[in-house]
């Protein structure tokens, strides 16, 4: 069958096989159905949507497109971790670490930044000297010596997610539940680990704003995952404020590396905990989730990831010292107060403003971006009088810009006179 009657077909709201989808996804690639065809054929999937063995077929199209790593040589079961993006989501840089120091090996590999969104591979090149351009024979090496990588995508793997992810870019098709789901599931089938724990946003400052679309498309994520013999866990968790205190690449890595220590704010080492909970219990290292709650509790209490990231570090090419003094890793110079507008509660940090606070900062520093950052003094339910609710910090490079962030970051915080009602960080879990 031709494109055309593919598309046609998809447009008139009828189910397409797995042939008609991988011959869509095969000529993409292959230049063979034009950028026109295939932006039609989005939209056609945004507007009606695809069933789930539709979706499984996607995904799998969009994994065979390209390379895809061979774990087999490393024993154990290997566990990987995806979050969808959100604000201040350092997760990863502690997980990772965290989970392999218990002898689970985490293959991690992580695509940049979208949006207002901060990328994991962003945060982690704050380290001087350390890449995260691994090519796939010394990323798979290193997961086997150290049990941990956290590195780039390769140019080569996943070809058509990086083309239609362009594409859906410029057709306004980007929020669509089976074209999240096929995207951010073709990525982990191609990298190849045996079960994998999802983190799905759900909030003002993600891709999905209530938990019910986040809930659904974490429905979509499981079922596609196990399709394709995976064992599969989704969280959904709520982005409504940024996550932790820190939002900016090293302010966040330092962050992570506080709470490595046992030191974390509440909200985000809970999430850790949890995070690492799963992926402890589907990489049997624990016998359920709570049991490998409370073993990632007593990791962070006791640190032992921290020995695991430097490893990582080194074996990257990085200076593992920063490990031992995070601090030393902002180079930001000049800073600005923010203060609220009014004395009460803080009733809301819109998420979605922090990040793009945040994104304004680091484009006006260049190269110098790293050391962008917002630190939030203040979170949702803490009393805000008359004192800073948060400091913005910027390199030289970005002195110009602090005073206009920083009124950006004053008005994303909501202050009102009652605090509001608590909602647990864990809306849902789906999967398992
Ligand atoms: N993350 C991805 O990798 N792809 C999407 O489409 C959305 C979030």
């Amino acid at each position: 069958m031709g494109v055309l009657e593919i598309i046609a077909r998809k447009r008139d709201g009828q189910e397409l096989t797995e042939s008609e989808i991988a011959t869509a996804v095969r000529g993409f690639v292959a230049k063979e159905v034009t950028e026109a065809q295939m932006a039609a054929l989005l939209m056609a999937i945004f507007l009606r949507g695809m069933s789930p063995a539709e979706s499984a077929a996607l995904t799998v199209a969009m994994a065979q497109s390209g390379d895809r790593l061979d774990l087999s040589a490393i024993p154990g079961v290997k566990v990987d971790k995806h979050s969808t993006g959100g604000v201040g989501d350092k997760t990863t840089l502690v997980v990772a670490p965290l989970v392999a120091a218990f002898g689970v090996a985490v293959p991690k590999m992580s695509g940049p930044a979208l949006g207002h969104t901060g990328g994991t591979i962003d945060k982690l090149e704050s380290i001087p000297g350390l890449t995260t351009r691994l090519s796939a024979e010394r990323f798979c090496r290193q997961v086997a010596q150290i049990g941990l990588a956290i590195a780039r995508q390769t140019d080569t793997m996943v070809p058509a997610d990086k083309l239609i992810y362009a594409l859906r870019d410029a057709t306004a098709t980007v929020e669509s539940i089976p074209l999240i789901a096929s995207s951010v599931m073709s990525k982990k089938l191609a990298v190849g680990a045996d079960a994998i724990v999802l983190d799905v946003k759900a909030g003002r400052g993600a891709f999905m704003s209530d938990v019910e679309r986040a809930t659904e498309l974490a429905q979509v994520m499981v079922h596609i995952g196990e399709q394709a013999g995976k064992r599969v866990v989704a969280l959904v968790t709520r982005m409504d404020q940024p996550l932790g205190a820190a939002v900016g690449d090293a302010v966040e890595l330092a962050e992570a590396i506080t709470t490595l220590a046992g030191r974390g704010p509440e909200d985000f080492a809970e999430l850790c905990e949890i995070v690492a909970g799963h992926m402890l219990a589907l990489g049997r290292a624990a016998a359920s989730p709570e049991e490998g709650r409370a073993l990632a509790r007593k990791g962070l209490r006791d640190g032992v990831g921290l020995a695991k990231l430097r490893a990582m570090v080194a074996a990257q090419g990085g200076d593992p010292a920063v490990v031992d003094a995070p601090e030393s890793l902002s180079a930001a110079t000049r800073e600005a107060p923010v203060m609220p507008a009014e004395n009460g509660f803080v009733t809301g940090v819109d998420a979605r403003r922090i990040g793009l606070a945040v994104r304004t900062l680091k484009e006006a520093a260049g190269p110098a971006g790293h050391a962008c950052g917002v630190l939030l003094r203040k979170k949702m339910g803490d009393r805000a009088l008359g004192e800073a609710v948060a400091t913005v910090l910027a390199p030289l490079e970005a002195a110009g810009s602090l005073q206009q962030v920083a009124a950006e970051v004053a008005a994303a915080y909501q202050v009102g006179p009652q605090p509001p009602a608590a909602l647990p960080l864990v809306a849902g879990v789906v999967g398992q």
